[in-house]
């Protein structure tokens, strides 16, 4: 029996707080907290089953968030707020001996440079604290992390080759939208690309690698070599990797679409003079693109996201690649929201699960696919997220 503050009222927020309320056995409190406290309210009716109370926050400030945590004495924060909040959060965990959970990696503001160093320079603090920090707990990072965690526990001895493989199949019937929040979106995927070969980062034009590649029960999609987070966590924690690369499916629309927004200087993170106040023009397009958390009406097809490893397993050559397939309209069924946000909320609170009752224990910051996969892997299908796999498939990459 524990209490949980979860920090964001987005589509992710919306999915945490709506599973937490369904597992009242661990989580027994729960305060929702945003910078828009309506967001919240709206969530807690639809999704609360009556045991969600709610907060204005603003956790840019750090001393308002130590406030809060002081009021409510929760056991763990989940932070699904903005990758800006990572280390005001952060400090205001450490401040109040606070754990912490959050599903993506800090990114300054004024930069879009995504890599673990802020958050790991953590670790010694928490470690005197006492407390701990998880990070990458969505999808991916999150499940692809435990994936690739369960696969070097269980069916190899080395693992060689590392494809983190993403297919959005779904159709939400608007021309242009992002599936998470699309400043965050856009930042990441117009970033030149990059993965892990022989020891070292290959640098890539954004959208300069692609293949066709096959998901179960979608079929051939255009996939994309981009930097994902997890990769910098997961080939230092697995140094055998030889390469690990990240996947994503884009259609053409989409990718012309971001072509005009780039040519016209849509997403540009510098400030820009309007009518005599700065705005950043990215933080202007989002307020104008449909919201991530109302796509899920009318939202067809599937998700597809798992892990193909090549390797070895007693001197032979094994693969094996492990998947789960997420239905929009379920999600949006179960939650109000699109498929997106169910597969970075339900492992959040699975993750939030794992910390509260013991399964995953540590004092410092880690990321995720340093604990045991297992009791992880055993609980994500009845959550909502099971998983499928082949051994000894052909790959394609
Ligand atoms: P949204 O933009 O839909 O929601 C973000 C929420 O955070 C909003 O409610 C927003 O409030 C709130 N917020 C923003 N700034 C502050 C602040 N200073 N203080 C308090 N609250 C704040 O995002 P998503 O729900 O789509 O994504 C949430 C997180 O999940 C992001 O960090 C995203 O990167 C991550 N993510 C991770 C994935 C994974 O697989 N690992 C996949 C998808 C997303 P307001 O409404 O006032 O703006």
């Amino acid at each position: 029996m524990s209490k949980v503050l979860i920090i964001g009222a987005g589509g992710v927020g919306r999915v945490v707080a709506s599973k937490c309320a369904d597992n009242p056995e661990v989580f027994s409190e729960i305060l929702l907290a945003s910078r828009t406290v309506s967001k919240c309210d709206v969530i807690a009716k639809e999704v609360g089953k009556g045991r969600i109370k709610t907060a204005s926050l603003n956790a840019d400030n750090v001393a308002d968030t130590v406030a809060l945590i002081n009021e409510f004495q929760p056991e763990l924060v989940i932070n699904v707020a903005l990758p800006y909040q990572d280390l005001p959060i952060m400090d205001a965990c450490l401040e109040t001996g606070v754990n912490y959970l959050d599903t993506a990696n800090y990114e300054p503001k004024d930069e879009a440079k995504f890599e673990y160093s802020w958050q790991w320079a953590y670790h010694d603090r928490f470690k005197e604290k006492g407390i701990m920090a998880v990070l990458g707990c969505g999808f991916d990072p999150g499940v692809t992390s435990i994936y690739t965690a369960y696969a070097a526990k269980h069916h190899f001895d080395e693992m060689h080759y590392l494809d983190i493989v993403d297919c959005n199949g779904g159709d939400h019937g608007k021309a242009f939208a992002t599936n998470f929040n699309p400043e965050i979106n856009i930042r990441e995927i117009t970033q030149n690309g990059r993965y892990w070969e022989n020891g070292q980062w290959v640098e890539t034009k954004p959208f300069e690698i692609k293949q066709a590649l096959n998901y179960p029960n979608i079929g051939a999609r255009d996939s994309y070599v981009l930097y994902h987070e997890e990769l910098e966590s997961l080939t230092k924690n697995f140094p055998s990797l030889k390469r690990a690369r990240f996947w994503m499916t884009f259609g053409q629309e989409y990718l012309t679409h971001l072509r005009v927004i780039q040519n016209i200087g849509m997403s540009r993170i510098d400030p820009v003079k309007y009518k005599g106040i700065d705005i950043i023009p990215l933080e202007f397009l989002k307020e104008v693109l449909p919201n991530p958390g109302d796509l899920g009406d009318n939202y067809t097809g599937e998700t597809s996201i798992g892990c193909r490893i090549k390797g070895v397993k007693d001197g032979e050559e094994k693969t094996y690649y492990v998947w789960n397939n997420c239905s929009h309209q379920k999600a949006f069924e179960e939650t109000g929201t699109q498929g997106v946000s169910y597969t970075t909320g339900v492992p959040a609170m699975l993750g939030a699960m794992m910390v509260l009752t013991g399964k995953w224990q540590g004092k410092g910051v880690f990321n995720v696919e340093e604990f045991d996969p297992d009791p992880f892997m055993e609980k994500i299908g009845e959550h909502g997220l099971p998983w499928n796999e082949e051994i000894n498939g052909d790959l394609e990459v």
